[in-house]
């Protein structure tokens, strides 16, 4: 047995965004992946992993719609709780941490990631174990450039050092608990808080270890993502239709 296995975990589903742009009327994490809402395969990832319970982070109103069309109707049996998140992701994130029962890690992940396989969960849950924090992500490929406010190249960080991050980010529940009593306590300025290892740099001494995830563990936010992601996931044999 793993290490990580004799921990309590809990998942919490990030499916509070609006996603504007993706461009369409329904929200993209209810649009039809390969015969299926794009949130199912998040949730399915997490059904057969050794996570014991999952928080569904819904927008408001949303929540009866979850319950009845997404896990009753799939049988997400590990799902605890599904609770309204807030305007933005960090807010979610917070609903989402209070709601969790009595574990001792939490993996945080982009309901709108549905590429994320169950080997990454657990190298995410083992990173949590050895490191109290860690992210998915991978190493960039391509050279990335700072702008300035007029897009002209301001300067050009070596790429040697440079990841991707991606989700689950997997904490202790504690210390990932206090970094966000504490960002809620004193609410940042003028600060765009995009992922949740920031919350823990920003509020702790604690550093965020990275653990390589897949270059396949894409977000959808854009429409060529859903066939991207469509693809990836025809492959593995998880989308339902056949073309
Ligand atoms: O906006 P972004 O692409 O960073 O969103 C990443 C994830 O966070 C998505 O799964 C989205 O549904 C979720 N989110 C949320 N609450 C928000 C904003 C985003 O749960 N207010």
């Amino acid at each position: 047995m793993s290490v990580a296995k004799t921990r309590k975990v809990a998942a919490i589903v990030l499916a509070a965004g609006k996603g504007s742009r993706m461009g369409t009327s329904v929200q993209k994490q209810y649009l039809n992946l390969g015969g299926r809402p794009l949130l199912c395969y998040a949730l399915e990832a997490f059904e057969h992993s050794p996570v014991d319970q999952v928080i569904l982070v819904t927008g408001a109103g949303e929540e009866e719609y979850c319950r009845q069309e997404i896990v009753e109707r799939y049988g997400y049996s590990k799902v605890a709780a599904i609770v309204c998140g807030g305007k933005e992701r960090y807010h979610s994130v917070y609903e989402g941490l209070k709601a969790v029962h009595e574990c001792e890690d939490v993996l945080i992940h982009d309901g709108a990631r549905p590429c994320v396989t169950e080997e990454i969960i657990c190298a995410a849950m083992e990173g949590a174990v050895r490191h109290k924090a860690c992210v998915i992500g991978m190493p960039v490929k391509d050279t990335i450039k700072m702008a300035d406010d007029n897009e002209d190249a301001s300067c050009t960080p070596d790429r040697s050092h440079l990841w991707l991050i991606q989700t689950p980010q997997a904490f202790s529940y504690e210390l990932v608990r206090t970094a966000y009593d504490k960002l809620f306590a004193n609410p940042p300025v003028g600060q765009n808080i995009t992922d949740d290892a920031m919350v823990v740099e920003l509020m702790t001494r604690q550093k965020v270890h990275l653990v390589r995830g897949s270059y396949e563990n894409i977000k959808v936010t854009t429409p060529e993502d859903m066939e991207v992601a469509e693809i990836f996931l025809r492959r593995e044999g998880k989308a339902l239709l056949s073309r």
